[in-house]
């Protein structure tokens, strides 16, 4: 106990991500730890719903090509191995958990942007993961 041996970063693929992965990546060498990181895609269907009056089947596989050449770019550029990366469909906070169970993660990595007023109430995506996590969650401050 006292360190970490596998360390999860939750990345949205922005230019902020870079930031929380390099304080993730950090973190890893100082602990030795193995790195993991993932990328969750929102299904269309998901965030629309029934809508739109159309098939988003396409759109969808262009937003998965595109993500998981992001992600490999990512990844390669902070030495993380092709199997430990992950592109996965679903709502952020649940996959986060859900992988991070699986490979058995003992910190999960966020990017947090402190936010206030209304965008607090609705929340984010670190407080849904800090919420249930079964490790312990760094969020990373990013932005203002
Ligand atoms: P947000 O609250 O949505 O601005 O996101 C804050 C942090 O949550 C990001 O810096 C990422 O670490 C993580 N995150 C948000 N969306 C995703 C996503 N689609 N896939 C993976 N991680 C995400």
């Amino acid at each position: 106990m006292g360190e970490y041996n596998h360390i999860l970063v939750a990345v949205d693929l922005t230019e902020e991500a870079r930031h929380v992965s390099k304080r993730a990546c950090a973190l890893g060498k100082a602990f030795s730890a193995t790195m993991s990181c993932m990328h969750v895609i929102e299904p269309l269907s998901l965030a629309y719903g029934g809508d739109i009056p159309m098939d988003l089947s396409t759109i969808q596989e262009q937003i998965q090509e595109t993500a998981k050449k992001q992600l490999a770019d990512f990844a390669h550029s902070l030495s993380i191995p092709d199997e430990n990366q992950h592109l996965i469909f679903g709502r952020p906070e649940t996959e986060i958990h859900n992988l991070a169970e699986q490979i058995g993660a003992d910190l999960i990595v966020v990017g947090s942007h402190g936010r206030h007023g209304l965008a607090l109430l609705l929340g984010s995506t670190a407080n849904g993961v800090l919420h249930g996590a079964s490790c312990d969650v760094l969020a990373v401050r990013v932005g203002n």
